[in-house]
């Protein structure tokens, strides 16, 4: 196994060294410091591009420096950013219609992480449970499914599976039960009449990309109509365009109660995410039961709602359709050779690497010396989300990139 590596740039050196100065080590990023970004390109402090294969998580799924969500950004900075929800803002009301509408629900609760967003639609699935379905007070379960990830909050790290997330940081929120992701039967097994919700990402993004068997989204909603039991769908990562779609259940034609968003709803501005879903169910929450200081801000719902106004016309789905069949064709070309077998959903592709060839780290640390931009996830898995922006040419730039990595490599 060979590697090669670039000396830093000089700006990039200093830059690394006030990185590390006072900021905690929660991150381990790639040696790469980014100064500035155009579509789907970014460019370092020492003026070397990248193109971006990450499009921060599918937060900058419009590419960066969109000017329509600039536009939007900057108008709404000169009149008002922020209101508190104490008193009505005259952005927030056209944003939520508006985003109700885009996803075919009638109720939205506005946040501003992803993480948020989950945490909220545990409070409403348990205020639910306990109000409408009537589980006895303390006993509501909530099932999630193996190799989850909905954020880095105590609850919600509770139930993960990835002891990175999870140790060390107990005692832990109970009333999590946890089955394997893409398994109908194992999660029918696990049904009972304590069970409010079962939560899970119709595709996992941090865990590599990996997209259940076809049925497993409509069995779940079948499980839980039978058991009556909410449907949460995670969307934070996988809707808003990504998979070619405005939500990624649309995939297989399934339509959750509660529904996630996050991430790209924002425009890679600021942070928004909200939950979504029907007034029976997001109607339980009473006024003062749930808030947040910034959450449905006037800044926020600006920018979303040019979101939602440029999701609504289709062309981001569009393109990622349009991509998706050159990027899976560029990646079935290098599998056998380097690549083991890879995952694609829109411009969403998680990449498995022969762990002969390399760690994914590794991997996306000689892609970047190459000029793309890739994360790895487990393993030696990477994934490739590039901004929706992205040309056929970049794509096949990027992959083209890869493959010289893996050749050198083998
Ligand atoms: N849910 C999913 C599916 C995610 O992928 C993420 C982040 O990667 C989150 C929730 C958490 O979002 P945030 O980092 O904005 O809290």
């Amino acid at each position: 196994m060979t590697g090669s590596s670039t000396a830093l740039g000089t700006k990039t050196a200093a830059a690394l060294a006030v990185e590390d100065r006072a900021l905690a080590h929660n991150y381990s990023p790639l040696p790469v410091v980014i100064a500035s970004g155009d579509g789907a390109w970014v460019t370092d402090v020492d003026g070397k591009r990248y193109l971006d294969g990450l499009a921060a998580y599918s937060a900058v799924n419009f590419g960066h420096g969109n000017a329509r969500l600039l536009d939007a950004a900057r108008a709404q900075l000169d009149r008002v950013t922020l209101t508190s929800r104490a008193f009505v803002n005259d952005q927030l009301g056209p944003f939520a219609a508006g985003l109700a509408e885009l996803t075919g629900t009638d109720t939205v609760l506005p946040m501003n992480t992803g993480a948020e967003a989950v945490e909220s639609a545990i409070k409403v699935s348990r205020a639910w449970g306990y109000r409408v379905k009537g589980v006895q007070q303390g006993k509501a379960t909530i099932i999630v499914a193996s190799g989850n990830f909905h954020g880095r909050t105590t609850t919600i790290i509770s139930f993960s599976d990835d002891p990175v997330a999870h140790d060390d940081f107990g005692p832990y929120t109970p009333g999590f039960r946890t089955v394997p992701y893409g398994d109908a039967s194992a999660l029918r097994d696990a049904m009972d009449d304590t069970v409010v919700a079962v939560l899970v990402e119709p595709i996992q993004g941090e865990g590599g990309v990996v997209i259940p068997p076809a049925d497993y989204l409509p069995s779940v909603r079948a499980i839980c109509d039978e058991f009556g039991a909410l449907f949460v769908a995670d969307e934070i990562q996988s809707g808003l365009g990504r998979t070619g779609h405005t939500l990624a259940v649309s995939r297989v034609d399934v339509r959750p109660d509660l529904i996630t968003l996050g991430k790209a709803l924002g425009g890679g501005i600021v942070p928004v995410s909200a939950v979504v879903g029907s007034r029976d169910v997001l109607g339980v929450l009473r006024p003062g039961e749930h808030g947040s200081t910034f959450g449905g801000n006037p800044l926020a719902a600006a920018v979303g709602s040019e979101v939602v106004a440029m999701l609504g016309a289709g062309t981001f789905q569009q393109r990622a359709l349009a991509g998706e069949p050159v990027l899976r064709g560029l990646l079935d070309d290098l599998v056998g050779k380097g690549v083991v077998t890879h995952r694609v959903a829109g411009l969403w592709a998680g990449i498995d690497i022969d762990p002969a060839l390399g760690t994914g780290k590794e991997i996306a640390t000689a892609m970047a010396e190459r000029g793309v931009l890739v994360k790895d996830t487990h393993g030696s898995t990477i994934r490739f989300a590039p901004p929706l922006v992205v040309t056929d040419d970049e794509i096949a730039m990027a992959i083209g990139a890869l493959e010289s990595v893996l050749r050198d490599r083998s």
